[in-house]
């Protein structure tokens, strides 16, 4: 018996079965749904995927292109397919989407055509309806040890809280908003939509100033059949600040930063580093700090010693040189007065405050 291969419904040459042909007749190259439907919040532009909201500063255009692209089916026999997409606007919430397909099916080259109707929706997201309602989890509570702060620590406090929020918005938690920020007596009190949100910007001020924070909450109802509680996070800043000139342990010391609850300083003499304890610099006596640094031109040098012109007076007066200072006659040098002397600065470190 002679095995003769043709396509059973047209009976041309074919090894498998139906012939292309005969096979691109009867399949579906592209599926299309009749419309679909984009969500979009008219506060903030933020739109709705498959039940969850994103940030996006998208065109409409390209969401509506997107939404087609993820709600049409394409045959899986179908080798490179390039599907093209044109979107027009038909009224305000109104547009029509045209899809074109083309690829290779079998042997043969295949395209098809469908129209699909989109709609933008508009509803509040739920970021802005929180925002909205006064929502918020937790309160992060920014205070000096001793006294109110330094304005500009507080002002850079707002910034790296403004900072944090849209960091943890962009990795998707959509409660990170700043209800409120507040001044209030030796400090402030950001106001946040998230815990996660208010921790973060603690641990980032924390990081930025060093000192400690400590963290309660307390229960103040239910939503939803779930408890809900609020955080208040105290921000304590540290009485000392990086480049603070200090008198401690008998010697001058520049803080260099904070490594937990340990201030690290450099001594002034030599350049050494030493760490305090809570307690020293709790007691520690501040001269001044490098940003209020004065500058005086070095009249002459010895080792231990350099004459410089007082800016001041402009009388020559003698102080002693720090350890890593290389300066010559003639050369510029930062100092801060201290009961009447002048205290000569180290070179500042590159990768110490500026
Ligand atoms: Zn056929
Ligand atoms: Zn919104």
């Amino acid at each position: 018996m002679k095995l003769v291969s043709v396509c059973p419904k047209c009976g041309e040459p074919s090894s498998l079965g139906l012939c292309d042909q005969c096979r691109l007749e009867m399949a579906t190259l592209l599926e299309c749904p009749d419309r679909v439907e984009v969500t979009l919040c008219p506060v903030c532009g933020s739109h709705l995927i498959r039940g969850r909201w994103q940030d996006s500063q998208v065109p409409v255009e390209d969401l509506i292109s997107d939404a087609v692209a993820e709600a049409i089916g394409l045959h899986k026999d179908l080798k490179d397919p390039e599907v093209d997409l044109s979107v027009k606007k038909r009224r305000a919430t109104q547009y029509l989407v045209k899809v074109h397909l083309a690829g290779t099916f079998g042997e043969l080259r295949a395209e098809e055509k469908c129209t699909v109707a989109a709609t933008v929706r508009r509803a509040t997201c739920d970021r802005c309806s929180r925002m909205a309602g006064n929502y918020y989890e937790a309160i992060v509570q920014v205070r000096g040890s001793a006294g109110a702060p330094a304005s500009e620590e507080l002002e850079e406090s707002k910034k790296i809280a403004e900072a944090q929020t849209e960091s943890c918005l962009e990795r998707g938690d959509r409660l990170s908003f700043i209800q409120e920020s507040k001044d209030v007596k030796g400090g402030i009190n950001l106001v946040v939509g998230s815990t996660q949100q208010g921790r973060l910007i603690a641990r980032a001020i924390l990081e930025r100033f060093g000192g400690s924070t400590q963290e309660s909450y307390k229960l103040v109802g239910m939503r939803d059949g779930k408890k809900v509680y609020r955080t208040s996070i105290l921000v304590r800043l540290p009485r000392l600040k990086a480049g603070d000139l200090i008198r401690a342990r008998r010697s001058f010391l520049e803080v260099r930063g904070f490594e937990g609850k340990r201030t690290a300083c450099t001594t002034l003499l030599n350049g050494n580093t030493v760490y305090l304890s809570e307690e020293d610099a709790e007691e520690a006596l501040v001269v001044g700090n490098r940003s209020s640094a004065e500058r005086a031109v070095v009249v002459a040098a010895d080792r231990n010693v350099l004459e410089v012109l007082d800016p001041e007076s402009y009388r020559t007066v003698s102080a002693s040189r720090p350890g890593l200072l290389k300066a010559k006659p003639g050369d510029e040098v930062e100092f801060l007065r201290f009961r009447g002397d002048l205290i000569l600065l180290p070179p500042r470190n590159k990768s110490g405050p500026s």
